[in-house]
This record gives structure tokens, sequence and C-alpha cells, in this order.
């Protein structure tokens, strides 16, 4: 446990909205819980911590990460163990990675002390909005942006880190069909794809919203030089099966290091299972579609945790992918990766974190 280095006050809400709200039953990302953690950073220090009623929050019109994007965050999810503890999944992991995030941003740091403690703090407050049914929880969404009011270019002084919470059911309903994109490209080398900044997002849109009108529900990018090698699968890292072996892009920085692929590794590598982490070219995955050993695709992401790919479309060409129950591999990591985050399975990585 860490030690609290800054008080939080907390204020209350004066009424509940969760009995109007069936926390096992809602559609994703709309629903917040009552609380929120709000941190504020002025030019030297993180102040204010404080836990206060989930709301809208004021901001000047000039607030220069609307305008200029200094704006990152993360994502992550709370479980409900069947004893009823309050169980998070490698939170230690997303809060380097909001700092190594706020690096390349040119953003402060938040240090792991009000990061946990805001975060557990808030969780104590909201726990009754952790859904108790099988594939739910509770998904959690740390942020840090630029608030000063100022149109210059140049790195803001004051930020805001906050924490909001929202019961999610499955992420996606259907196993999805993706299109290798190869003329727009989602990060290039020197650039920002291997950090989770919201401008990653927004840039994304566009080439995701022209595969939809072709019957798509998400992109395969392809590297931003060539168009030659896969790198991810929408927000999610990309796996393939091909024949034994379990074959990823490696990581690089046009490609973001996932906490899921790295837990869907170990787990591969505790089974003894072949694991290629390297470049892999658009070429090799046709010509596994096209002998049928790709047995199984999938990506890898805290939202979905593992999304099966159904068809993949290259140029005009639509591949069909094995059948969902046949993917032996994609079925038992998710299965193993489900239980040892609600507790249920021995955690021998140490990856389960008891919210006290
Ligand atoms: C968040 C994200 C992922 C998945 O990371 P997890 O830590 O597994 O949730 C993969 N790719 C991109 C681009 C992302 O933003």
């Amino acid at each position: 446990m860490s030690i609290t280095t800054l008080p939080i006050a907390i204020q209350p809400v004066a009424k509940s909205r969760l009995p109007e709200v069936d926390v096992n039953n809602v559609p994703f990302g709309k629903v917040f819980s009552d609380h929120m953690f709000i941190a504020d950073f002025d030019g030297q220090t993180w102040n204010d911590l404080r836990i206060v009623p989930y709301g809208d929050v004021p901001l000047s019109p000039a607030t220069s990460s609307i305008h200029y994007g200094q704006s990152i965050f993360e994502g992550m999810k709370a479980y409900r163990s069947d004893s009823g503890d309050v169980l998070l999944f490698r939170p230690f992991d997303n809060q380097r990675r909001l700092n190594l995030s706020a690096e390349r941003m040119a953003m402060p740091a938040v240090p792991e002390s009000i990061f946990m403690d805001g975060l557990c703090e808030l969780l104590r407050n909201d726990k009754n909005w952790i859904p108790s049914k099988e594939g739910s929880s509770l998904y959690i969404r740390p942020f840090h942006f630029a608030t000063d009011d100022y149109l210059g270019v140049k790195a803001s002084d004051h930020y805001k880190f906050m924490i909001i919470t929202t019961p999610v059911g499955p992420y996606y309903s259907h196993p999805l069909k993706v299109l290798v994109e190869k003329s727009f490209f989602r990060a290039v080398p020197g650039g920002v794809g291997f950090v989770k900044a919201s401008g990653n997002y927004g840039r994304s849109l566009y080439p995701t919203q022209l595969a939809k009108q072709k019957g798509y529900d998400q992109l395969i990018w392809t590297d931003g030089r060539e168009h030659k090698y896969v790198e991810e699968s929408g927000t999610m890292n990309l796996m393939f099966v091909i024949g034994d072996k379990l074959i990823t892009p490696g990581l690089r920085d046009t490609i973001l290091a996932g906490i899921t692929r790295d837990s869907v590794l170990t787990l591969a590598r505790d089974w003894g299972m072949t694991i290629e982490e390297r470049p892999v070219e658009v070429r090799e995955v046709v010509e596994a579609l096209e002998k049928g050993t790709m047995q199984d695709a999938f990506g890898t992401g805290t939202a979905a945790t593992i999304a099966h790919i159904s068809h993949i479309g290259i140029d005009d060409i639509q591949y069909e992918l094995p059948p969902v129950e046949k993917r032996e591999f994609s079925n038992k990591v998710n299965f193993e990766l489900d239980q040892i985050r609600r507790g249920r399975k021995e955690d021998k990585h140490g990856w389960v974190y008891r919210v006290s």
C-alpha cells in the first residue's frame, strides 16, 4: 500500500443515482457512477485532491487541451470477487503508462500515490456500482489534460487529472469484420502511436467510418511508411495463431504496449506456446488465409479483452476465419484472464490488486 502524501477531500452525493440504474444491463460508457476524482496541477505541484459528485467541470473556452491536444488517458477495469472484494487488474501498469504518455506530451507526471489513492478512494465510495454479472465490470477512465486558458502554443502550466467510472458489459457483441487499411495510417515512427493520446483516436475515426460504409467493423492499421506490415486493429493489439504459433507485431513506437497484450503473451508462454513478436507482413497474413493455416485472429484490449476477428478484408477480397467455437487459444486465454481478474484462479504473476 502506498503512503498517502496528500489528503483527499470527500464530498458525497446527497442521493445516490444507483437505485435508478441496473448496473448489470447498461449501454457501454453512457452511465457514470455517483462520484469522480479530481486533482489539479498548478504549475508546480498537484493540489486539491477531491472526490465530488459526478458532473460537469467548468472550463474556459481557451482551455489549451481543446485547442492543442495535450490530453491523455487510461482504461482499466474493476471486478467484484465472489467474496465481495473489489479487484483491480495490473493498475500500476496503467499508472506507469499514463506517465509515459505524459512525458511524450510534455505534461507533468501523476505520482503513483495520487493515482492509486484517488482510484482506491473513488472505488470505496462507488463499489456498489461494480456489476456482479459474468462478463460485466466497472470500466475506469483516468484522464489528464491541459487547462491553461491561453491560446499561445506551448506546454500548459495547469492540468487536471481525473478519474470517472462506468458499469459496462461486453464491448463487442459479435466477432469483428476487419479491413486492412492501406492508405490512411494511425502512427508513424517518431510519432505518438505508443502513447494513449486522445488525438490518436480522433484521427482514426474518419478512416474507420469509410470502412464501416463498406460493411466492416474495424480496421487493421498498417505501418505509416509502406503499408507493408500490420500493426494494430482499431484500438486493440493484434494477434494471430498461424499453424501452432502465436504471432503478434513486436512493440515499437508506432504500437501501444497493451497490458492485455502482455498478459496474453505471458499466459501463452506459461503454457509453452511458441510466440513470435516481430514485424508481421500483410503478405504473410494473406498467405496464411489462402493456405488455411490461420487458426485464430483477435484483438486484445481492456475494453474488449479478446475480440475475435471473423473476417479479414484485404483490397477487394474478404477472407473468412474459422468459427469462434473452434478457436482453442483465444477462448482458453479469454477464460483464464477472466478467472484471474475475478480472483477465482491463482494469480501467479501478481496482477490482481485488492482494494482495501
Ligand atoms: C489502449 C490501447 C490498446 C490496449 O491496451 P490495454 O492496456 O490492453 O487496454 C491497444 N492499442 C491502442 C491503440 C490503445 O489505445
